[in-house]
């Protein structure tokens, strides 16, 4: 594949860098009252989830900590294997931690849902998930996400830090990744 215009390769911008900030802005307004008095933990889940995380931590007011942890789910393609793989672990003890899983997507829920449950036997006082972006359309199991951005259709989509086979990450809005792209 060329890299000519990246714009050839989409269809809908879904959601717009200004839609992101202001909601990113939104949610970590709830989240600092909601963790008043409290630190905060925030498990950010590679790489999708870079942006998320430098965006919604810079609009935080309290005080917060951010370990990162690496899982893989999908491979190159566009479905969920359901398979997790723990690529890199956190550096952190859990242990009585109030812990927010900052999230890109969650698609299936198949990789939060065995998350949550790691994360649940290591003793963390409290867990919460933000997620930039939800399809409820292609849910597999249902998660309880305290934070959610948008509501999207059940498209594969790019930018904002999520990729297709490592490319497109670097787009400042959501968009749907045109089909002759992964055809
Ligand atoms: P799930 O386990 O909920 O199906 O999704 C796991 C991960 O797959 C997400 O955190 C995300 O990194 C990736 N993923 C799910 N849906 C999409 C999508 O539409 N586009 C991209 N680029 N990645 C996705
Ligand atoms: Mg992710
Ligand atoms: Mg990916």
């Amino acid at each position: 594949m060329e890299s000519s215009d990246i714009r050839d390769e989409l269809t809908d911008i879904l959601v717009t860098e200004k839609e992101i900030q202001d909601k990113l802005r939104e949610l970590a307004a709830r989240i600092d009252e909601d963790y008043a008095g409290k630190d905060v933990l925030l498990v950010g889940v590679l790489k999708g989830a870079v942006m998320v995380m430098a965006d919604l931590a810079r609009s935080l007011c309290g005080h917060v900590q951010m370990d990162w942890m690496a899982v893989s789910s999908y491979g190159a393609g566009t479905k969920s294997s359901g398979v997790v793989q723990i690529r890199k672990d956190l550096d952190s003890d859990l242990t009585n931690r109030h812990v927010l899983i900052v999230e890109d997507i969650i698609d299936s829920g198949l990789t939060l849902s065995w998350l949550l449950e790691n994360f649940e036997s290591r003793g963390a006082a409290s867990i919460e998930v933000c997620a930039l972006l939800r399809k409820p359309d292609a849910a597999k199991v249902q998660i309880d996400c305290k934070y959610v951005g948008f509501d999207i259709p059940n498209e594969f989509v790019v930018g904002y830090g999520l990729d297709f086979a490592e490319r497109y990450r670097n787009l400042r809005d959501v968009a749907v990744l045109a089909p002759h792209v992964y055809s």
